[in-house]
């Protein structure tokens, strides 16, 4: 029987590939892998480059070739058959790269190739290879004495263990609080969408009314619109309560001995690897040098935003008081008055937005935009294979030869799933026969479909989100490294990957390219520049407040894995009382216990690395400004953003190649003015 998945073909045969061939090809693949893999250890001539790491890659690249189309079509073209073979591949896959991440072998033999004579000769690229290999090896435990290899793994095992068991509790938690409200006076002020899914989660229950939850939908829906101050406070006190020892369900899913147990573990595996603290080994494969950098920065985004976050919150505080006669804003009133002020303030709904950015003219404008900074034709093609009448494909030249391609799925429709993302189709390589094999992306976003004859009509945030998608495409696409483990967004730190994508978010917001961008669909003109302006002032509010907040839970996050349990007991909530004392401008119920349903560090991959999401943004702001300094078109900055960073891929360390562009290291000045807050540090 013939599979799809297992031919050579430039792009994946959508229209032939069944849910079927999933589980067949990745047997045949990895069964095919390992034997050959197997042979290349057993070959002590084998530590070279053109032995060794070229062919592992080429394997690497075939079981790509296979697995990407199915993991994308399980994305976007859900079925009950796709799912099962998905599935049923995961836990093959899983095994097969933690075989190899835990390879003996494969780790001596990559230590023989880095002190081998052949690695004096190697690029910038190979190097940055091999010791990314080298590193993740020997995070992964491989470089372990048994004994504490032994240990290494029964830590890693216990820490997944209590990951999921602490996400568990905050699903039960939230699921374990209901309130149901059958006059709808109680819930005067919320939206009729948000009333609709209330009515309906009751009837789901058998009830009629409406039903409260603590789902994020039905809590901010309650928190930042309802006029009935009881029941926000009600909501409050739950939802900053969930999982913990306080509040309505007091002890009954109580996450307290996991933190400990968490953050104990953590410790302990990262002396077992040799770091000082859990920071040190999150910080190991992150763009951030050590942990009093981060701590640095921390520090001196909350110094320059506290004051307008201060400032802010005494004019809300103002406004509640002359407007609605409230003496002292209590937790639960924060989200609600500040929904109120930024009414009166900025009237502007997104949706008011949609008629001067039909999708073509947003389309068009980004490609002439892309054309314009990195001299790059978008084309469209017909003639691949596809998975749904509305995706499109296009090609990307320059100097009228193709580099690139990617696929572009726009519209939201059943059995796709939400969000917006970019993946990889195929990475940039050179094949072990010499020829190049171009990167080709999948961009993926879910916007509303046209609707009869009207075009499709976009939103500011969602031309924002195509923009940000788009970078993270670029970044793919114009590589120039020709080995994939660095090609690309390959081996670029996760606190420098979102550099490209929030970088190209900018041209949304000027008045120069919004002009390219935007057109009305019925008059043909661009976005006023009053509208421009309220859109601007609307990003821009509470932007002081937003900051702290963020960086309470940076800091948080950061400080508690700081800890040394030799030195003296953990005392997580003291120390998150103290971050709160320096940083947050809000009440605060004393019964809060938001470090229990902190999903991000206890459960998801963020411990240590909160930090990034504002580390990147400076980042982008900082490499924006040298646009902003020199025009937004300006020829060599642009030249300069692609050599330097885009097709660099992961090659070089990210701070080096900032440096490259910039001149210098980063600024967070860039990205405080940009959030409206670089109004000089005042004297209060
Ligand atoms: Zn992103």
């Amino acid at each position: 029987m013939s599979n799809p998945l297992l031919e050579e073909s430039l792009l994946p045969p959508f229209e032939a590939i069944k849910a079927e061939h999933a589980l067949a090809a990745v047997q045949t693949i990895l069964e095919r892998n390992r034997t050959k893999i197997a042979s290349m250890l057993a070959d002590e001539s084998c530590r070279n480059w053109a032995a060794l790491v070229a062919p592992l890659d080429e394997l690497n690249d075939q079981l790509e070739q296979a697995w990407t189309p199915v993991s994308h079509l399980n994305a976007v073209m859900d079925s009950a058959e796709l799912r099962a073979a998905y599935n049923a591949c995961l836990p093959l896959l899983s095994e097969y790269n933690t075989e190899l991440g835990q390879s003996q072998p494969l780790f001596r033999a990559f230590e023989a190739l880095a002190q081998g004579d052949e690695a004096a000769g190697y690029g910038a690229a190979q190097n940055k290879i091999i010791s990314n290999t080298l590193r993740d090896f020997r995070l992964s435990g491989v470089a372990l004495a048994d004994a504490d290899k032994k240990r290494y793994a029964q830590i890693s095992k216990e820490l997944s263990n209590l990951a999921s068991r602490f996400a568990e509790q905050v699903l039960d938690a939230t699921q374990g609080w209901t309130k149901l409200i059958t006059d709808q006076k109680l819930l005067s002020g919320i939206p009729q969408a948000s009333l609709a899914g209330m009515a309906q989660a009751a009837q789901a229950k058998g009830e009629a009314g409406y039903l409260v939850t603590l789902e994020f939908p039905s809590y901010f829906a309650v928190i930042t619109y309802c006029d009935n101050a009881l029941l926000r406070q009600q909501i409050h006190e739950a939802y900053v309560t969930r999982a913990s020892e306080r509040g309505p369900n007091a002890g009954q899913w109580d996450n307290s001995p996991l933190i400990t147990q968490i953050l104990a573990l953590r410790h302990e595996k990262a002396r077992l690897l040799g770091f000082k603290n859990y920071t040190e080994l999150s910080l190991a494969n992150k763009m951030a040098e050590s942990p009093q950098q981060v701590l640095d920065f921390l520090q001196q985004l909350a110094q320059r935003s506290q004051f307008s976050a201060r400032q802010e919150m005494s004019e809300l505080q103002e406004f509640a008081s002359q407007h609605y006669s409230v003496e002292k804003l209590q937790p639960w009133d924060v989200g609600y008055y500040s929904e109120k002020l930024r009414q009166h303030r900025y009237a502007i709904s997104q949706d008011e937005l949609r008629p001067w950015f039909p999708l073509n003219q947003v389309l068009q404008g980004l490609f002439e935009i892309s054309r314009r900074l990195f001299g790059i034709e978008i084309t469209a093609v017909k003639g691949p294979q596809l998975w749904h009448h509305d995706v499109l494909f296009y090609e990307v030249s320059r100097d009228n030869q193709v580099i690139a391609q990617f696929y572009l799925d726009l519209f939201a429709r059943e059995r796709k799933r939400g969000g917006a993302w970019m993946a990889e189709c195929r990475v940039r390589r050179r094949r072990s026969d010499g020829s190049l094999q171009l990167p080709v992306a999948f961009l993926t976003c879910n916007f509303n479909a046209p609707v009869a004859d009207a075009p499709a009509l976009l939103t500011h945030n969602e031309v924002t989100t195509l923009f940000h998608e788009f970078g993270h495409g670029l970044h793919h696409m114009l590589t120039q490294i020709e080995y994939s483990g660095v090609s690309g967004i390959n081996g670029v730190p996760w606190d420098a990957v979102e550099l490209p994508s929030q970088f190209l978010e900018n041209w949304c917001w000027q008045p120069e390219s919004l002009t390219q961008i935007s057109s009305h669909y019925q008059t043909g003109k661009p976005l006023p520049q009053t509208m421009l302006d309220k859109l601007l002032a609307a990003k821009h509010f509470q932007a002081g407040m937003q900051m702290v907040r963020q960086l309470e839970f940076a800091l948080f996050d950061f400080r508690i894995h700081l800890h040394d349990p030799a030195e003296a007991p953990l005392d997580v909530q003291k120390i998150l009382d103290e971050v709160r004392a320096q940083v947050s401008v809000v009440p605060v119920l004393p019964d809060n216990r938001f470090q229990h349903g902190f999903s991000h560090i206890f459960s998801g991959g963020y411990a240590a690395g909160y930090y990034s999401y504002k580390w990147a943004e400076v980042l982008s702001a900082d490499a924006f400004a040298r646009f902003e300094e020199q025009g937004i078109f300006d020829t060599q900055a642009a030249a300069d953003f692609l050599s330097k960073i885009l097709e660099q891929g992961g090659s070089q360390e990210p701070l080096e190649m900032f440096q490259a562009f910039r001149g210098r290291d980063p600024d967070i000045e860039a990205l405080l003015r940009h959030s409206g807050l670089a109004s000089p540090q005042s004297t209060v």
